[in-house]
């Protein structure tokens, strides 16, 4: 495999030093193919991605594939422009000169996937280092393993395999290609091989992108449309992917006499959207594995919280669902506190005044998102300004990671380094600095021997 892997690599770095993938039509060439992908072949996709966690066609086509879409159609819509040089000012120091920003790309880089929204987070990064002129290696998940193949194929079938390449495997093979020296990285995953990654990078001195976790807080308040509040806290967690999602609510912060209702409008929506007996939902996504779904019934039945649960709670282990469970009131040293869910169970923690939620959050590692549903104006700025992390929504959940205008990514603990609309081609871009200077302009000052007059003149 590491003879494989090498091989690879080596090609790629000769494929991008003949400079084809840097030429624009070649860019514009490869976005087409993947959009191809996404059109073509919409319902193997689905298909695939049903089988890895028994996503809804719905959540597969809205969440993954009508986003790969996006993202090619954008980049073809703007490639041109995002690759001009930016012309900046220049000041006396310079003059007379002119000049400016060029974007260029890293040169070999290697896409590390996950396998949550396998499809997505694969191809995202992947139609960025293209949109940059860079070849790429993806590293899929070997854990959507379905969802792996069915890109191996078909990135294989349309696009240019001389200069794009799929390497399928755990971690072994990312082990073999993490000793390959990359110009740039972006990994999607855990904290643990997060610092794995950034270890090996830095024998190389190569740049990182960490698309990272963390436990996403939600604040609360009682001066709120509670119904509008608890079906979109729903739809940001059940509704996607069961929780098993990265900006997914991870546990929500209220006050104590504000529970009980927010528990009652959680429950009542939660029927609504599910019925009566969520595990067996079709619209509830199942649990990847049977090793996280064992990760998560010991969150459940750790004592410490296992009575405190005030909705759901059924599991049912040989189809891997697990129904939409809120505890209240789960204790600050209970498991299910002290590592990020990625699952269908919301803890309520109970504080007497709201304003505690944001200390309470500070106190913690940077999540990579953090919510606040709130009227007070004072609250919504304190929580802006004192909480730190990837991102923010406020009275809305996940959406802010669907507006392009916005940079995506984590601080801290969640992540370094950014993507999505113009930010994912600067993610694979390094900013090159250009000065034109003529022949004119010289000033004596500048050069030996170094005289008190001339520093005057400075
Ligand atoms: P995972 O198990 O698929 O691992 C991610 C990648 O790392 C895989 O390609 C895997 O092969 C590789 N890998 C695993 N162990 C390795 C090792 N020891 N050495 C080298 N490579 C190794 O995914 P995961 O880590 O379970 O993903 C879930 C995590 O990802 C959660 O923390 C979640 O919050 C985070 N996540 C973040 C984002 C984001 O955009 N910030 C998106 C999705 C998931």
């Amino acid at each position: 495999m590491a003879v494989c892997v090498e091989t690879a690599a080596a090609e790629l770095r000769d494929v991008y030093n003949s400079g084809k993938t840097r030429a624009y039509e070649w860019r514009v060439s490869q976005l087409k193919a993947m959009l191809k992908i996404a059109i073509h072949h919409e319902k193997e996709i689905i298909e695939a991605l049903n089988s890895d966690l028994g996503k809804h066609e719905h959540e597969a086509f809205l969440h993954e594939i009508a986003a790969v879409r996006s993202a090619c159609r954008m980049a073809l819509k703007q490639l041109h422009r995002w690759m001009k040089p930016e012309k900046v000012k220049t000041s006396m120091t310079t003059f007379p000169s002119s000049a400016e920003i060029v974007s260029e790309p890293f040169g070999v880089t290697l896409v590390i996937s996950t396998w949550n929204y396998p499809i997505l987070l694969s191809l995202e990064p992947v139609i960025a280092a293209i949109s940059a002129g860079n070849t790429v290696v993806l590293k899929p998940s070997e854990v959507a393993s379905a969802t792996s193949s069915t890109m191996s194929k078909l990135l294989g079938q349309y696009m240019d395999v001389s200069a794009v390449k799929v390497v399928e495997g755990g971690i072994q093979e990312t082990s073999a290609l993490l000793e390959q020296k990359w110009d740039k990285i972006f990994y999607t995953g855990n904290s643990k091989v997060g610092r794995v990654v950034l270890a090996a990078a830095a024998k190389h001195l190569t740049p990182v992108i960490l698309e990272l976790g963390g436990k996403c807080p939600t604040i609360v308040d009682s001066d709120i449309n509670l119904t509008v509040a608890a079906r979109r806290i729903i739809s940001g967690k059940w509704g996607c992917n069961s929780g098993q999602t990265c900006v997914s609510p991870d546990y929500i912060i209220t006050t104590k006499g504000y529970a009980a209702k927010l528990v009652d409008a959680l429950s009542s929506e939660l029927e609504r959207f599910y019925g009566k007996d969520p595990v067996n939902s079709k619209d509830m996504s199942k649990i990847i594995n049977s090793r996280h779904f064992e990760r998560l019934s010991k969150l459940l039945d750790d004592e410490k919280v296992s009575g405190k649960i005030v909705i759901g709670g059924q599991r049912d282990e040989a189809n891997l669902k697990i129904a939409p469970t809120v505890i209240l009131d789960a204790p600050e040293d209970s498991l299910i506190m002290n590592e990020e869910i990625f699952g269908p169970l919301l803890p309520i923690i109970t504080v007497n005044n709201i304003k505690d939620g944001i200390n309470l959050i500070t106190s913690k590692e940077k999540p990579l998102a953090a919510y606040v549903f709130t009227n007070d104006k004072k609250l919504k700025e304190e929580f802006v300004q004192r909480v730190s992390a990837g991102g923010i929504g406020v009275n809305e959940v996940t959406l802010h990671l669907a507006e392009d205008t916005l940079p995506f990514g984590g601080v801290g603990e969640s992540g370094m380094g950014s993507y999505h609309g113009k930010f994912s081609f600067d993610a694979f871009s390094h900013k090159k600095p250009v000065l034109y200077r003529g022949f004119n302009g010289e000033i004596s000052a500048r050069y030996p021997p170094y005289t008190p007059r001339k520093l005057k003149f400075l």
